[in-house]
């Protein structure tokens, strides 16, 4: 890529701290003029960035060749069919950009490209023989986030490395799980090519279940992303998908007195509540309802009999949050397969079916077939409990589950529903404990199954020529956040300090006067330097030499050469580097420069 005069570009560095900028990759990204924002979510990445940019595009470009997928490039713009024969037009939800054209036709904004690439293969893969297949496109994505925010970590338009597999068979050579790990692999060449610090862990595979999924995570504070991990190093998930060791429960503890209503008006949340009753949260049950159906139930109420559907009555501690993923999966592997949470304006309809939404308590399942009672075990105990008492503003103390559920005909499940919290016991049960951590998620690998190429009719004749679905993996990574999260790692208080794989430059020439003998041997040293494979960046301007050196610290180039009238009197130059393993710099000869920038 070559030298560059600073003179001859654009680098609007700043000394201020942007307001809007709150997390320190930001604030840095945008002071270094990396980027410049236009607009909510929407960057401009001016000359460094973009060198950033091109960098890890570069590394990402290689490990995927290296790992057998080829690039291809798919449009942003995308007819609206396409998502409507997956349901991803509505199942999106707000997320998804949609555009109307002059014709009247319908687009949307691409935010994944699962359809449109499985129609690709559709036209032209018909047999076994063709597969696998391992496609990737590094490609803008456009996804209409709620609160776009951290800078280039969460915005509306963004470059992603997506990569999508095909497989006839899920094990054996060519299979799906052969592709994952070499994927798994290639990730983590790239992440550590990048300098970031990262974890593995397990992810929430989506309503379709039972198919793994794994999230890279950058270890950070400021990611949004709650990750739990085993302190034996075994375990690691997202708090969406964690399980929790074993947690005995036991329905059968006697009342603590006589189930006694109060009147608890206006007081919004368990935090109110828990004040006014002098109970604490971890005392108190909290439910939330959702309406199930079953999955035959929408085609029985078109054809006008009644639907296969009720109610979920998810129990937990007050100071717990239930976690839906939990649930869904509970309802479907222990209660009856066919079963789905119906997630869109449940709340809505629970109140609109006499549930006094706020103050349900468990005892709102006696005498209603269709009602699921599902307690987490930690709720599922005996002692004193408060809870709501199925009235609006009222709540009741005492609540036993023996004498006000059991015994009056309601069957309980108890299963792990709620989200796993700093201190939990592992799911392996080995005795480890979990500790929770932020992460942001760089990457994300999933085995789809064949969710997507049945949907849309892809299947292939096999050496039998019988028809056999195509089973898919699916592979991104957001290139802009790899930028962002190197950063927020590789950071101190003057500005910048870039892993050499990813940095802008590989060098920085600051002449003290661009002028006379520092003119020259800068000049030689740019040319030597750019011949030996190095990028250089020259600080060509009629600048005082604070303001230069403040610039260096703030953009962070690894390696910086200052040509002043003392060092060129002793025939050298001075060399620092910015990560600080040079100390406050040393005396280079100039002949020996190349030399000691190429080692
Ligand atoms: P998140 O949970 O952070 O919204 P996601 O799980 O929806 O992300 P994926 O669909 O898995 O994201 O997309 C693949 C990768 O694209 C992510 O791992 C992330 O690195 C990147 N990415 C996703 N959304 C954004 C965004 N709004 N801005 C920048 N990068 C993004
Ligand atoms: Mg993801």
């Amino acid at each position: 890529m070559g030298a560059m005069k600073w003179s001859q570009t654009l680098i609007p560095t700043s000394r201020q701290v942007p307001a809007e900028a709150v997390v320190p990759s930001h604030q840095l990204m945008l002071r270094a003029g990396l980027i410049r924002s236009i607009g909510a979510g929407l960057y401009d990445y001016l000359p460094l960035g973009l060198r950033v940019l091109q960098r890890v595009m570069n590394i990402v470009r290689e490990e995927m060749n290296s790992a057998g997928a080829s690039e291809l490039l798919l449009p942003a713009l995308i007819p609206m069919e396409f998502y409507a024969q997956t349901k991803r037009d509505i199942d999106y939800g707000d997320n998804l950009f949609k555009l109307t054209d002059r014709h009247g036709r319908s687009s949307a904004l691409g935010p994944t490209h699962e359809e449109v690439i499985t129609e690709l293969m559709k036209a032209y893969v018909t047999s076994y023989r063709q597969l696998p297949l391992n496609l990737y496109q590094i490609q803008t994505k456009y996804r209409d986030e709620f609160r776009p925010r951290f800078g280039v970590l969460r915005c509306r338009e963004f470059l992603m490395k997506d990569a999508y597999s095909f497989h006839v068979e899920v094990e054996g050579p060519g299979g799906l799980n052969g592709t994952y790990d070499r994927m798994y692999a290639a990730y983590c060449r790239i992440f550590d090519r990048c300098g970031l610090n990262y974890s593995i862990v397990e992810a929430e595979s989506g309503p379709i279940g039972g198919s793994a999924s794994h999230e890279f995570m950058c270890n950070s504070p400021v990611g949004e992303d709650t990750i739990l991990k085993s302190d034996k190093g075994n375990y690691a998930a997202n708090v969406e998908k964690c399980a929790i060791g074993d947690r005995p429960h036991d329905l059968s503890g006697p009342p603590t007195g006589e189930l006694t209503k109060v009147h608890t008006p206006n007081l919004p949340g368990i935090e109110g509540v828990s004040d006014f009753l002098k109970v604490k949260p971890n005392r108190m049950l909290k439910t939330i309802v959702w309406p199930w159906m079953a999955e035959t139930s929408r085609a029985r109420e078109e054809a006008g009999s009644a639907p296969d559907a009720g109610w979920v009555i998810a129990v937990v501690c007050g100071h717990h949050d239930v976690n839906e993923g939990k649930v869904r999966d509970i309802l479907r592997q222990r209660i009856d397969r066919s079963l789905t949470l119906q997630r869109e304006d449940s709340e809505a309809a629970a109140r609109a079916a006499g549930f006094a939404i706020g103050y349900v308590s468990p005892a709102a399942a006696v005498g209603k077939s269709d009602c699921i009672l599902i307690a987490d075990p930690d709720a599922a105990q005996g002692g004193f409990w408060a809870t709501g008492a199925d009235e609006m503003d009222h709540h009741v103390k005492h609540f036993n589950w023996k004498r006000d559920v059991l015994d009056r005909g309601v069957q309980v499940h108890v299963a792990d529903i709620r989200n796993a919290m700093d201190g939990d016991p592992s799911p392996l049960n080995d005795g480890g404990i979990l500790c929770a951590s932020k992460g942001i998620e760089v990457g994300h690998v999933f085995k789809l199954g064949a969710k997507y190429s049945d949907a849309m009719g892809f299947a292939v004749l096999d050496e039998k020529q019988q028809k056999r679905s195509v089973i898919m993996g699916c592979y991104g990574i957001g290139i802009g956040r790899i930028i962002a999260s190197a950063i927020e790692m590789n950071h101190d208080e003057n500005g910048i300090v870039w892993p050499a794989s990813i940095a802008p430059f590989d060098a920085l020439i600051t002449p003290i006067k661009y002028e006379g003998e520092a003119r020259e041997v800068t000049d030689r040293l740019e040319a030597q330097l750019t011949a030996a494979g190095l990028d250089v960046l020259v600080d060509d301007r009629d600048e005082r030499p604070g303001p230069k050196f403040k610039d260096a610290d703030l953009i962070g180039i690894p390696i910086r050469l200052t040509i002043g009238d003392k060092a060129l009197a002793q025939g050298c130059v001075e060399m620092v580097k910015r990560d600080g393993s040079l100390g406050k710099g040393e005396m280079v000869k100039i002949e020996e420069v190349v030399a000691r920038c190429t080692r």
